[in-house]
């Protein structure tokens, strides 16, 4: 068994005791010991620290991040707030969660950013970020927003919750350009901004779509063509871009074809390819 040494004549603040510890490359029947918010030790038959919690039959991860989440607050909290969002992750184990921007209102300024970071911190259980909205005639709000602590931006490239059509490509650009520009000015102090895009292709009607229509409704065609058209847009502008919602193998296969051109994007996504 490979764990730190621990000096036994210092106490632990904590001690998690008899669980199984899941590290990255298997799993360890052990105590955790914590000393000044950090682990000190991990080890069998660790001394009592000034707590200690019984784990077991537990398993003892390290607290998650769930980089996409969509809490609802303000404007549509009748589905979720961000007390209710923020406890149900931290019951699954979720310590910092990155809440999406497509609320009502959006979170397209940097004032409205601070709005929300106050109306939510005082509901959070868990550690938290917030992403800004790339619109059709922000762009001048993309380094205000970074500077109230936006930690990325989400673009809708189709129609989706909340009434936020997507931006033209001259929009898109400037806003990828001035996302640029301000993750240039904070490399190196909190590290690179990142933009974000939701694929999303278009539908004939308004609102959210409905699943049984969706392969009529939204062909893999769009989405492969959404994907291609904003990494080359998030090139020209020099940033990178992730790429949400993916939802079909042959988008996938162009990002994985775009990665292997030299094109800084990463995918991910979940099956229905929507989001409530
Ligand atoms: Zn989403």
């Amino acid at each position: 068994m490979t764990h730190s040494t621990h000096d036994e004549s210092e106490s632990f603040d904590l001690v998690v005791r008899g669980g199984v510890v899941v590290t990255p490359d298997r799993l360890i029947r052990a105590d955790i010991g914590v000393r000044d918010g950090r682990v000190a030790a991990v080890g069998d038959g660790l001394p009592a620290g000034r707590q200690v919690v019984d784990a077991d039959g537990l398993l003892v991860l390290p607290g998650l991040v769930d980089g996409h989440v969509h809490f609802r607050e303000p404007g549509m909290d009748r589905k979720e707030d961000f007390g209710t969002g923020s406890s149900a992750a931290a019951a699954g184990g979720v310590t910092t969660v990155f809440d999406m921007p497509n609320t009502i209102p959006p979170v397209a300024t940097a004032e409205l950013l601070r709005q929300k970071l106050a109306l939510v911190a005082r509901n959070a259980h868990v550690d938290f970020g917030l992403y800004g909205m790339l619109g059709q005639s922000n762009a001048d709000e993309i380094s205000p927003m970074a500077e109230a602590g936006a930690m990325g931006l989400k673009l809708f490239m189709g129609q989706t919750t909340g009434d936020n059509p997507c931006p033209d490509d001259g929009a898109i650009h400037a806003g990828l350009r001035a996302a640029a520009a301000a993750g240039a000015g904070r490399r190196g102090a909190r590290g690179e901004q990142p933009a974000a895009a939701a694929v999303r292709p278009r539908t004939a009607g308004r609102g959210a779509p409905r699943p049984a229509r969706a392969p009529r409704e939204r062909p893999d065609l769009v989405e492969v063509e959404a994907v291609t058209r904003i990494v080359t847009l998030a090139a020209a502008a020099g940033t990178r871009i992730h790429i949400h919602h993916l939802s079909s193998g042959a988008g996938l296969a162009r990002v994985r074809l775009l990665r292997s051109l030299g094109y800084q994007v990463s995918g991910g996504g979940f099956s229905s390819g929507t989001c409530r």
